[in-house]
């Protein structure tokens, strides 16, 4: 596909590289995952990123994934898939086939469905835990006063392969304090992942802690 189409190659080379480059002086040259979040858009900008050495994705809609990545997968086996929007339960099934990790378990149902898919067998994906830091009614994650106590219960009651937390702060805040906040309720629990930072934002992210990235639009382009 790159050599019908070797402008759009290059093109995703050059901003996939600018956006490392940013993500290298931000974190300091520690090492960071970038998400490149490809919602919206299709396969002919996601294979140019591909092409170009990317192999992590971010999907947040289950059945948006569904539509495109077996057969992107299929192509490449490498790809890993993180689902970073909201999980209904009744798409917890297909979510597990398909994805790779998942940033967005926030309620003791999904916890519980989790546990219920292991015990008929399922190997279980690495999980964030969302926390609503902003406590915006419209926004997924646990409220942070119950977050402490929804961590433990999944790791420790559950055990469930927690290994971070995520969170999206409030669109016109500023996102430091936030990203401050979830970087040291992580480390009062022993939590080593930090899914935060998107493109407008993820290099105060890295700065706080971020381990994970998840840029979309500066990638991709405007959706
Ligand atoms: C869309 C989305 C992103 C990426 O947003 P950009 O501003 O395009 O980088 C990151 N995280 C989540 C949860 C998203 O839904």
């Amino acid at each position: 596909m790159s050599a019908e189409n070797p402008k759009s190659t290059s093109d995703a080379a050059l901003r996939l590289a600018a956006i490392r480059a940013r993500m290298d002086v931000a974190s300091g040259g520690r090492d960071a995952v970038l998400v490149a979040v490809s919602k919206t858009f299709g396969a002919a900008d996601i294979v140019p990123l591909i092409d170009a050495g990317q192999r992590i994705f971010g999907e947040n809609r289950v059945q948006e994934a569904q539509g495109k990545w077996p057969a992107l997968k299929a192509q490449t086996p490498d790809i890993e898939l993180h689902l970073i929007g909201p999980l209904q339960t009744n798409k917890l099934k297909a979510a597990l086939a398909l994805f790779d990790v998942i940033h967005t378990l926030d309620r003791e149902s999904l916890a519980k469905a989790l546990v219920a898919e292991r015990e008929k067998g399922a190997v279980l994906p690495a999980l964030f835990i969302q926390v609503n830091l902003g406590r915006e009614a419209q926004k997924a994650g646990i409220e942070p006063e119950a977050a402490d106590a929804f961590i433990s219960h999944c790791r420790d009651d559950l055990s469930l392969p927690v290994i971070g937390l995520m969170c999206i702060p409030p669109a016109d805040d500023n996102p430091v304090p936030y990203f401050q906040a979830l970087s040291a309720m992580a480390a009062r629990q022993g939590l080593t992942k930090l899914s935060m930072g998107m493109s407008a934002d993820f290099e105060a992210a890295l700065r706080a802690g971020a381990t994970h990235v998840r840029i979309g639009s500066a990638l991709f382009g405007t959706r």
